[in-house]
């Protein structure tokens, strides 16, 4: 029962009747110095600033999740991401069974750490070693929360548990034999965790080298690197949307043929790495754009979103991130992306850049793990939009007429014959430099 009217039509306002639509929404003024970060800033967040690069930032007008309506921030050059996503968004939120994506997270955001142990004469010494750490564990923990993420512990969350591994190096000789690595699993609350997890990591490293340095096998142990591993499995988002069939209709298809073209797609994806690879690139466009305009750590999401999708199959080969299935008994179509989403809204550059303030307050301040969801859903729709487009008329008919802007921009047409000069190139079926010199030079003689 989400009301979406005021927004319909929206990316055929102008800048302004935009931003009018924004003010209204937010119940606040809104202008593009909002977004804008000045040079003295930029220079405080990292090293060698030279100045501030724009990118362009636009919303995904109406995604309802859990039957809620968010108004989602993207950051991207890459034209087409927006309009894919704002009209599978849209489709969803009124043609889907629940009128919406149903969306969920683990219960807590636990990272995990990972203290690398490097051990001499290791089948004797490793047991050995495994069992110490096993017989301090709490008191680990304990003195972690105390000393190492007091305020973390204290907010409800810190270090929950460690653990163990033997680690068998993939070729084993001489010089390569197993050795150990302990897990740290941390409850890091509101904050993407990197830094919190890595202090704890390096300080507990410290103690445990300095506890096993008592004992007669100590000195056969060495640590290594103390750094937390970015593929967060225990802290993962899901969305999902069922659909029925007949709702898929689309450019003159109907729906079951579209789903089962969908489904032939997405199949070609679980079997082909090829595939596999462009698929979730597709997936990761929108999150990507999200993570940038919410200033997450959009390069950790990605490393994780793909070691996640070689977890996913047995034989651990490569997989596409998203799912999609017919249900042949409600004759609905189902998407679902499950990833692991280590994103914060307290910590990092998040209180830094103006941006970002006003790119959280859009969305509503939502939690971390609501950003995760989001995250999930904007992934799905942008991948469904993309294998729709791929499994019906092809990628380029609609991707092109976008690109067209860029192209005729490129050909120096100026702004105010940008529509005429896309018009131009369509009318052709041409989308190259050359169309567009052509539309300036009959506009000259
Ligand atoms: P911070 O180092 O900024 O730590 C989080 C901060 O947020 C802490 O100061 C914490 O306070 C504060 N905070 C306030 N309220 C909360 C709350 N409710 N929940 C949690 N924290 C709260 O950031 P992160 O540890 O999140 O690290 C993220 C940064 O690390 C990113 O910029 C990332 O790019 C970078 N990074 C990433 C790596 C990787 O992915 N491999 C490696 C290294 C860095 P308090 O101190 O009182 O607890």
């Amino acid at each position: 029962n989400v009301d979406l009217s005021k927004w319909s039509g929206y990316h055929q306002k102008s800048m302004e009747e935009r931003y009018e639509v924004l003010s209204d929404y937010l119940k606040s003024k809104v202008s593009q110095r909002d977004l804008e970060m000045d040079s003295a800033t930029a220079n405080e967040m990292i090293e060698n600033c030279i100045g501030v690069l724009g990118l362009p930032i636009g919303i995904v007008p109406t995604l309802v999740m859990n039957n809620k309506h968010y108004v989602v921030p993207l950051a991207t050059e890459e034209p087409s991401i927006i309009a894919a996503c704002s009209s599978i968004c849209k489709l969803i939120s009124s043609s889907a069974t629940h009128k919406g994506f149903v969306a969920v997270s683990t219960d807590k955001n636990v990272m995990i750490g990972q203290i690398q142990l490097l051990v001499q004469d290791p089948l004797e010494t490793i047991p050995k070693v495994v069992h110490f750490i096993h017989d301090k564990r709490q008191e680990y923990v304990d003195t972690a929360n105390a000393h190492f993420c007091e305020s973390m512990h204290k907010r409800g969350g810190g270090v929950v548990d460690l653990v163990c591994k033997i680690i068998e190096p993939k070729a084993m000789t001489e010089k390569r034999s197993p050795y150990l690595c302990v897990h740290v699993y941390m409850d890091v609350c509101e904050a993407m965790g990197a830094n919190a997890i890595n202090h704890v990591c390096e300080n507990l490293s410290d103690l445990i080298f300095a506890d096993l340095s008592t004992t007669d096998f100590g000195s056969r142990v060495r640590v290594g690197i103390r750094i937390l591993s970015n593929l967060s499995i225990y802290r993962r988002s899901k969305a999902a949307f069922r659909i029925p069939l007949r709702n898929l209709a689309w450019k003159g298809a109907d729906g079951k043929e579209v789903a089962s073209k969908i489904l032939d797609a997405y199949h070609f994806a679980c079997d082909d790495v090829f595939r596999a690879c462009t698929h979730n690139k597709g997936v990761m466009n929108g999150i990507d754009s999200v993570c940038i305009a919410l200033g997450q750590d959009y390069r950790a999401i990605e490393a994780s979103a793909h070691a996640f999708a070689s977890l996913k199959d047995r034989d651990r080969a490569y997989q596409p991130m998203t799912h999609y299935t017919i249900d042949e008994k409600t004759q609905e179509l189902v998407g679902e992306l499950e990833l692991p989403v280590a994103v914060g809204t307290k910590g990092g550059s998040l209180q830094t850049h103006p941006g970002y303030r006003f790119t959280h307050q859009l969305l509503g301040n939502p939690s971390a793990k609501t950003i995760g969801e989001i995250l999930c859903c904007i992934g799905l729709a942008q991948n469904f939009g993309a294998l729709r487009a791929l499994a019906t008329e092809g990628i380029q008919a609609g991707h092109m007429r976008l690109q067209a802007r860029n192209i005729a921009l490129a050909a120096k047409v100026p702004i105010p014959n940008l529509s005429s000069c896309v018009n131009f190139m369509i009318s052709k079926n041409s989308f190259d430099t050359k169309t567009a010199l052509e539309f300036l030079a009959q506009k000259q003689s």
